[in-house]
């Protein structure tokens, strides 16, 4: 049966967003539940010279599933989950990362993939080489992905499995398509996810990891599982001033092996308490005591180390969760506070409707840790912006949200964050670490390669998809930029 196309105007705006809340525009929709229904798809836009916006749960927050015009391909409808053997696990693109979890429970495996978000979808999280908390130790989801089914852009479908399909030095094939890696040079021990991973002798699944459905549209997943840990214990530790907080990061990561180190500012506690007093939703939120001024939340896949426990009377007061269960709850915690932010920018939307978070994603080598930290406070105090900082700090990478009150900070915001963009690719560091670039960041893409670099990313693109037919604007803003 041919695949329905449906008109946007049937009641089908919601899917002109995403998370960033950018705006888009579209002739048609579209919902596969198989492969051959992608292939479908991408045939008649060919046809009708449509570009083709590709879509997973749009919890993105780059614009990346936000098309300019022509067909969205909403991959919601793929969601079927295979068995578990081997160790590994077979999905559609478009299950979500919760339902992985649910199908996981009792198996004694598990996915250590663990964004916040857990209504992103697998082929989502692919396209981005997403990371969360757990990154800190198991790194992005690519460490995780066995192999691919992918359509490219022409309508050929293949399969990466990884170990098997590799590049020979700089060259490399995948189906019918050949050619040679350019040299990115991509920051060497830095958290990245700014633009094509590629190396030389490189697993070819990688090329297609992280590549925000530029270069093919992701069918089919199959995950790598690890048994799960015998035990998982959370500690979220309440200092009287940022640079405590800072210290206790350099001593845990030192000389312990957590599972994840992550960070809330002042600012970050302050917008839960005030959330958990005037919001409904966020009630149950727990009691922040005021004399909290940053916390940090680490875990470990096994015993807390004793000269950690010793160590944690530095902090005011530390809370423990053992188990998955109270961890969860815990992460609820996390969870609130980019929420919070975005029901913040949804109203004063509102009055102005142009206006949308500002949401750093950038990470630095170890060394610069404190220098960013420093970095982000004196801008932002020198601004009078409104903002939080929280986020993955075991890796220097935090997200600062500005949350503009007026266009006019809005656009001082941006000024202040390209030049801290600018800062951080001079000190080695990524303009993106885990969010992608998208349609939002593709000047911070160019900022970080270069205009050679960039235009060579560019030449792979045009390899794959010299109609520049797949997701266009997401990395290059136009083909020739
Ligand atoms: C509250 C909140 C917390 C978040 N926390 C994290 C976090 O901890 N870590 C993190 O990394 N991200 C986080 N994100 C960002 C977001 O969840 C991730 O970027 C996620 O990977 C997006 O998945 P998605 O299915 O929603 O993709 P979408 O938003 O639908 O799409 C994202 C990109 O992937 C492409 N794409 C989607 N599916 C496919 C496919 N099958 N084939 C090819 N291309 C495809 C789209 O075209 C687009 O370019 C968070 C977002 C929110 C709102």
């Amino acid at each position: 049966m041919a695949i329905e196309l449906r008109n946007m105007t049937e009641g089908f705006a919601d899917f002109l967003h995403d998370e960033s809340r950018r705006e888009g525009h579209a002739e048609k929709i579209c919902f596969p539940t198989s492969g051959n229904d992608v292939f479908q798809a991408l045939e008649m836009a060919r046809q009708y010279n449509w570009p083709v916006t590709v879509q997973g749960g749009r919890t993105g927050i780059t614009g990346g599933c936000v098309s300019d015009g022509g067909l969205i391909v909403n991959l919601s409808r793929m969601n079927a989950i295979g068995e578990i053997a081997d160790g590994q696990m077979t999905v559609q693109p478009g299950v979500l990362l919760a339902d992985v979890r649910a199908k996981l429970q009792g198996s004694g495996l598990f996915f250590p993939s663990d964004l916040t978000e857990t209504s992103a979808s697998i082929g989502g999280m692919v396209a981005n080489n997403a990371s969360g908390a757990r990154s800190f130790k198991y790194g992005a989801v690519r460490n995780w992905i066995q192999s691919l089914e992918v359509l490219l852009p022409h309508g050929e479908a293949v399969r990466l499995e990884r170990g098997v399909q590799k590049a020979e030095g700089l060259y490399f094939r995948i189906g019918s398509i050949e050619g040679e890696l350019p040299s990115l040079g991509i920051p060497d021990g830095v958290k990245t996810a700014a633009g094509y991973f590629v190396e030389p002798d490189m697993d070819l699944v990688d090329m297609l990891v992280g590549a925000e459905g530029t270069l093919g549209v992701v069918t089919e997943v199959t995950l790598k599982l690890l048994p799960e840990p015998e035990q998982m214990n959370g500690l979220t530790a309440f200092f009287l001033s940022e640079a405590q907080a800072l210290e206790f990061v350099r001593f845990l990561r030192d000389g312990f092996d957590p599972v994840a180190i992550e960070f809330f500012d002042f600012q970050s506690l302050e917008l839960l308490r005030r959330m958990k007093k005037g919001v409904a939703a966020f009630a149950d939120l727990p009691a922040l005591n005021p004399e909290f001024h940053t916390a940090l939340y680490f875990e470990f896949d096994s015993e807390v180390p004793d000269d950690v426990v010793s160590r944690c009377d530095d902090a005011i007061d530390c809370w423990l969760s053992e188990g998955e269960a109270e961890i969860a709850m815990l992460k609820n915690f996390r969870h609130a506070i980019p929420e919070s932010v975005n029901m913040l920018i949804g109203q004063r939307r509102k009055l102005i409707p142009e206006l949308t978070k500002l949401g750093t994603d950038m990470s630095v080598p170890d060394e610069r840790l404190e220098a960013m930290m420093q970095m982000y406070h004196e801008g932002l105090a020198e601004a009078g912006l409104e903002y939080v900082i929280f986020g993955h700090i075991g890796n220097n990478h935090v997200h600062v949200n500005i949350i503009p009150r007026s266009m006019e900070e809005y656009n001082q915001g941006r000024a202040l964050y390209l030049k801290w963009a600018e800062q951080v690719v001079a000190w080695g560091g990524s303009v993106s670490a885990e969010h992608g670039i998208g349609k939002n960041k593709t000047d911070f893409l160019k900022l970080m390669l270069g205009g050679e670099k960039l235009k060579a990313m560019q030449s792979v693109k045009k390899l794959f998809d010299p109609e520049n037919r797949l997701n266009p604007g997401n990395l290059f803003p136009d083909v020739d930029a």
